[in-house]
């Protein structure tokens, strides 16, 4: 299904006014094994059938996954979550009551009914219950769990709306749902539970301290790369990347942050590059003055604020959002300032540093 480009279809869903007919086709589609695009909570994903490993196969070539990347299992309510595992730890009972329907995934042992692809060789599945009502929609007019990773080619960054899913996938899929922005902008925590203490593979927007209060027990940041068995595969690849190279912002104060973030965006204008800009207001502001004292001629720098503090909410829902205008218009870097790495900040830092593969531009 990969080779012979398709007709795309854009089925309409904002909140309140779904086009049902249209979602029923989608939903019919998917089960007969299409991929099918569709909204959530965090970001976009790329659904398919997650009982037909023909269907589950044809996500990895569409997307250009790597097959050792394991794919998030979506169920319409949490009541369907004992069909696809082997097993409910008492610790996941908890969060489970606690964080779903919402932007937590849970890795827990497998049950023999989902495609072995979805799980990419390993004896667990990892399953989330969305709360964005298009979502709870579609997935229970499928009927079947829908195995979805994020609807972006592999490597880029994650689609926030269903504009940023068309550039990627437009032509290569017969459905996309468009249900405008997503609430929260990045993707699920990902939290397996499979042992004694859980292991946080992603942060998100539940965060560790929520995971505490819920079960009583902190969870273990994974090593992601390092020694020892990788935990959750999709950790060891680049991601979240636009085109162009994403520099850092770093400072302890938010004056200092500011700071750094002008003083890179100058270093890159001197240095011959067109910049593109995601920072705080007063980063902003900072870079106007250097634009007003900088010689006559062409200032090639393009200025996204997130708002006018360390708003970790804002600039995690705008930060995807954000690299697609600025990779359109050409820039050669992007430069981010950085956030306090507590609460969402932790999640928020995280994409950040994927994108920029640890570069901090000091
Ligand atoms: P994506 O849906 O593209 O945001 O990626 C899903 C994330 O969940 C990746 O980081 C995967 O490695 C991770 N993941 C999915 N299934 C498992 C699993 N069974 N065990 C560990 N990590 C998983
Ligand atoms: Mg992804």
């Amino acid at each position: 299904m990969t080779g012979e480009p398709v007709e795309t279809r854009l089925i309409r869903a904002p909140r309140g006014a779904m086009d049902l007919a249209g979602l029923r086709l989608a939903a019919d589609a998917l089960v007969a094994g299409k991929l099918v695009a569709f909204p959530t909570e965090t970001v976009y994903g790329l659904g398919a059938n997650a009982l037909d490993e023909e269907a589950v196969l044809s996500i990895y070539k569409v997307k250009g996954r790597p097959g050792d990347n394991p794919l998030i299992v979506h169920l319409a309510h949490t009541g369907l979550i004992p069909t696809v595992v082997a097993d409910i730890p008492p610790m996941a009972v908890l969060l489970i009551e606690r964080f779903m329907p919402g932007p937590l995934t849970l890795v827990m042992r497998r049950g023999p009914s989902i495609a072995s692809a979805v799980s990419a060789g390993l004896d667990t599945v990892a399953v989330r219950c969305p709360s964005h009502p298009v979502a709870q929609a579609f997935l229970s007019m499928a009927g079947v769990p829908v195995a979805a990773p994020s609807a972006n080619l592999s490597g880029r960054p994650s689609p926030t709306y269903a504009r940023h899913v068309m550039e990627d996938m437009g032509g290569k899929i017969p459905f996309v749902i468009d249900g405008g922005a997503c609430e929260v902008g990045l993707e699920s925590t990902v939290l397996d539970v499979t042992g004694d203490v859980p292991v946080l593979l992603r942060p998100g927007a539940v965060t560790a301290d929520q995971i505490r209060e819920a079960c009583g027990v902190t969870p273990r940041r994974s090593s992601g790369t390092a020694q020892g068995p990788v935990r959750s595969p999709g950790m060891k690849y680049r991601h979240y990347a636009p085109r162009a190279t994403v520099l850092v912002g770093v400072g302890r104060s938010l004056a200092a942050r500011a700071r750094h973030t002008a003083e890179l965006v100058q270093e890159e204008v001197a240095a011959g590059h067109r910049v593109g800009v995601f920072a705080a207001a007063r980063a902003i502001l900072l870079i106007r003055e250097m634009q007003k004292a900088a010689p006559d001629g062409e200032w090639p720098v393009r200025l996204i604020s997130y708002g006018e503090l360390d708003d970790s909410v804002q600039a995690s829902v705008r930060l995807f959002d954000a690299f697609h205008p600025l990779d359109a218009s050409g820039v050669d870097r992007i430069v981010v300032q950085s956030l306090p790495e507590k609460g969402l900040g932790v999640a928020y830092m995280n994409r950040v540093h994927k994108a920029s593969a640890h570069k901090t531009g000091e």
